[in-house]
């Protein structure tokens, strides 16, 4: 096993010299400014300057386009929320159903602009298999999952059960027992994604100014280290990666993940572990672990995230070479025939969690201040959701985006804004969490381990998930 580099695979794939955009300078106006370029605060003024063309929008960036999650994550472009019960689970059954849809054909409607606006992003709808069982124990637990997805409003087609050949025809791990399959989820190459959607801003008048980091929003002003602009509206979209100066800072903390790639495999790696439709994959572990094909035909792979203490944000994109390594081991497991491969990229980055557990679209018109995110680790598709929410409210349009229950107007945000408890308090509370789930999963491998602990620590585990997920 060689690793030629700790870097980015999406990144690499960009142009290899994008020039930089000018920074913001002295004073500015605007109608709405968005605070982040990533993929939040880009649909956002992509869908603002294309509902209402005349507005003047200006987005500013600490780094560069894409510099947070939304250039560094696994590519999934999930039908589907984190947290989706928690938004739907007061509701009648047949809202539930719409929001499923909504969510369902969110997957299309953003790989119907890309093909509009000519955003070559290898945007590829082959489904997803969410949940392998990779061991018996999981088997129950995953079906009595898949019955929950339908009860909470997503369709039979749409999420269902393949047994064990179905599944070895989309993705042939080691050893698997089943596993769900959603029709709705897409991969795409996110760099290119942020990438050619701020060429299509700029192309419809948007400004973007990279390398200008907000140290202050205050009463419709952002204050850069160079310029100040004053907007009626700021958009403050800045997910994983919010600096401590804003409100919404205090109810969305980064967690890091990370991810590897291997070189382009041959077409006789690709016959033994499948994938002709390129569809992405999961384990039915609880910490985390997927995968797709990709384009060029390589295994894009993340796994395991961690927290920092403090809630740092990871800025810079190197994972070390045990890190790599831990991942390598894990994607072995799953396919063999990876074992000796070359794993040319590694990379990591931060998503932000809400103390909510549940992604948000909030516009606080008195303020002048909108935000959206909290999508803990699925804000591809959401953040085109969000940012299309997010343009309606600031806009006063009575959508069904707005009318759905992540989309808050007004003062009702202020029940969402709850600090995350003081450290070491979360440290301990994430240390806890994973060290138990990673027990469960370790007993679940050996089948032959004293019965009654096993679940014990499913019990267990069901509690964290039902608090966090
Ligand atoms: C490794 C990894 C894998 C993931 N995999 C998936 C996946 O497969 N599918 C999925 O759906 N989701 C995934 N996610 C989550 C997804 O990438 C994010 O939810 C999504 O990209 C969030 O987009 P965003 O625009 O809200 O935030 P970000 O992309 O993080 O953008 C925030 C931007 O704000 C900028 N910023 C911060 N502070 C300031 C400031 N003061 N002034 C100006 N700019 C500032 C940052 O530089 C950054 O560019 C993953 C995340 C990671 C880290």
């Amino acid at each position: 096993m060689t690793h030629d580099s700790c870097n980015n695979f999406w990144l690499s794939t960009l142009a290899e010299h994008l020039a930089p955009r000018p920074r913001l300078e002295g004073r500015a106006k605007a109608d709405v400014a968005i605070v982040g370029a990533g993929f939040t605060g880009l649909w956002t003024a992509y869908y603002l300057k294309t509902l209402a063309p005349s507005l003047d929008i200006a987005v500013l960036e600490a780094e560069r386009v894409g510099h947070g999650a939304s250039g560094r994550n696994g590519g999934w472009v999930i039908g589907n929320l984190a947290g989706l019960e928690r938004h739907l689970g007061t509701l009648p059954l047949e809202a539930r159903r719409a929001c499923c849809r909504l969510l369902a054909d969110n997957v299309n409607a953003l790989g119907d602009v890309l093909a509009r606006e000519g955003i070559a992003a290898d945007f590829n709808k082959g489904g997803a298999v969410y949940a392998a069982a990779r061991y018996r124990d999981q088997i129950a637990i995953q079906r009595t999952h898949l019955r929950h997805l339908h009860a909470l409003g997503h369709d039979e087609d749409a999420c269902q059960w393949l047994d064990a050949d179905q599944l070895a025809e989309k993705v042939r791990f080691r050893e698997a027992y089943g596993g769900i399959f959603h029709r709705h989820v897409a991969t795409v190459n996110p760099a290119r994604l942020a990438h050619g959607l701020a060429g299509a801003l700029e192309r419809l008048g948007v400004a973007i100014h990279e390398h200008s980091r907000a140290i202050a929003i205050d009463r419709h002003t952002v204050t850069t280290e160079h310029g100040v602009i004053e907007a009626p509206m700021i958009a403050c979209a800045t997910e994983g990666y919010a600096q401590r100066f804003h409100d919404f800072r205090k109810h969305v903390i980064p967690v890091q993940s990370m991810v590897i790639a291997t070189e382009p495999l041959p077409a006789t790696v690709w016959q033994e572990i499948g994938m002709a439709d390129r569809p992405a994959f999961a384990d039915a572990s609880r910490i985390i672990t997927y995968g797709h094909r990709s384009a060029d035909g390589r295994l894009v792979f993340g796994a395991r995230g961690t927290y920092r203490l403090g809630a740092r944000p990871k800025h810079d994109q190197a994972i070390t070479a045990a890190e790599i390594r831990m991942r390598h081991a894990l994607l072995s497991d799953f396919f063999p025939i990876l074992k000796e491969v070359r794993i040319t990229h590694g990379w990591g980055g931060s998503l932000g969690l809400s103390r909510h557990f549940r992604p948000h679209a909030i516009v606080d018109r008195q303020a002048g201040i909108a935000t959206a995110g909290g999508y803990a680790g699925e804000g591809v598709a959401g953040s085109h959701l969000f940012g299309r929410t997010l343009a309606d409210l600031i806009l006063e349009r009575e959508t069904e985006f707005t009318a759905k229950p992540w989309a808050y107007a007004d003062a009702s945000h202020r029940r969402l804004i709850k600090r995350w408890e003081p450290e070491p308090l979360r440290w301990l509370a994430a240390q806890a969490i994973t060290g138990s789930y990673a027990a469960e999963e370790a007993l679940m491998k050996r089948e032959t381990l004293v019965p009654f602990i096993k679940p014990a620590l499913t019990r267990i585990n069901d509690a964290f998930a039902s608090v966090i997920e």
